[in-house]
């Protein structure tokens, strides 16, 4: 299945597609090699296994099914569900960027690209006009495998697909097309969790490298400070254990990242994240191995001077106790 869009007729190598986004466009350094060896991805191309994969996915995108709001919308035929995401393959911004875990970044940067809309929607997003706005271009699948191919010449490490969970159909397809021509980096999928456990257990293979967040734990918070998703823990907490059943702990070879699951949690102001229960989960479900990013860098954007305490910073003191309750539940990979 395509869908329709302009074309871009050409590409640079780092563009933002509406005006006012932002990110790491600075000068390529030398690319190195490779990844060694063949992706798990080239191998289910070749088998079959990929467009199989394909055809279940889009059979989730209408009616949608691909997030736990189950919108049912009829997407195919343009219809938006409760993310606003129509049915063509929308994109923000796409470039090299080093804003991001040290081993997807590397030396050469992680190849991000920045979907519109989003499924969650929080009233802090610090990507709104993206997320909430939907800003961006409709491009064509062919565009997407384009973008992916020249991220990969200019050396990037990786290709992160930045909130894709509302896009993941497209994304597929635009990998086979990608795949038939050469591409073969990991591919990272950076997202706030809320996913269908369907939708995910389709990915094993596919996706090399899981960055979730796990933002909320408790449902009347998340209820809350989202678009009104109480069952956000449940479901990224399952969502999450997928993953990690499906690529396991995280792996790096040469201090880059290959393989496995990295978690990331944003403290937030008295608590709200919940951030002591989040560390106990991890080590009794997941591991004390498991790979955390714990983040201090929430600030108040969007509408969250609307929603007190959300309307400060954390503090230092926040932040330290953060960091002891991970120490005490065990955790020791964390930063
Ligand atoms: S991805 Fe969007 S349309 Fe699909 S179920 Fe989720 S919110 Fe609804």
């Amino acid at each position: 299945m395509a869908a329709g869009g302009a074309a871009l007729g050409g590409f640079a190598v780092a563009r933002n597609l509406f005006a006012g986004g932002a990110f790491d466009n600075r000068a390529a350094p030398a690319a190195g090699s490779r990844p060694a060896g063949a992706r798990r991805y080239i191998e289910m191309e070749r088998s079959g296994e990929l467009t199989r994969r394909e055809q279940a996915l889009w059979d989730l995108y209408s009616p949608c099914r691909l997030c736990p709001r189950l919108c049912g919308a009829n997407r195919s035929a343009g219809r938006a569900g409760i993310c606003s995401s129509p049915g063509e393959l929308r994109v923000a911004s796409f470039g090299r960027a080093f804003n991001i875990d040290r081993p997807i970044a590397g030396t050469r940067g992680t190849g991000a690209v920045f979907m519109s809309n989003c499924n969650l929607l929080c009233v802090f997003c610090q990507n709104w006009q993206i997320a909430h706005r939907g800003d961006g271009a409709v491009i064509s699948h062919t565009d997407l495998a384009n973008i992916m191919l020249d991220l990969q010449r200019i050396g990037c490490h990786n290709i992160s697909y930045v909130t894709p969970t509302h896009m993941v159909p497209h994304i597929v397809t635009a990998l086979r097309i990608a795949i038939a021509r050469g591409f073969n980096l990991p591919l990272v999928f950076n997202t706030s969790a809320y996913e269908s456990l369907e939708m995910v257990q389709l990915l094993d293979g596919i996706v090399d490298i899981y960055m979730p967040d796990f933002k909320f734990q408790d449902a009347a918070i998340a209820a809350r400070f989202t678009h009104g998703a109480p069952d956000y823990p449940l479901h990224a907490a399952a969502a999450i254990k997928e993953m990690h059943r499906q690529v396991g702990g995280f792996q790096t070879v040469d201090g880059i990242g290959q393989r496995g699951l990295i978690i990331v949690h944003l403290v937030m102001p008295e608590n709200l994240a919940g951030t002591d229960v989040f560390v106990r989960w991890v080590v009794s479900e997941l591991g004390r191995d498991t790979f955390v990013t714990i983040m201090d860098q929430y600030r108040p954007m969007f509408r969250a001077n609307d929603f007190p305490p959300l309307d400060r910073r954390i503090t230092a003191a926040e932040f330290a106790q953060a960091k002891r309750w991970a120490r005490e539940a065990g955790l020791h990979n964390f930063h």
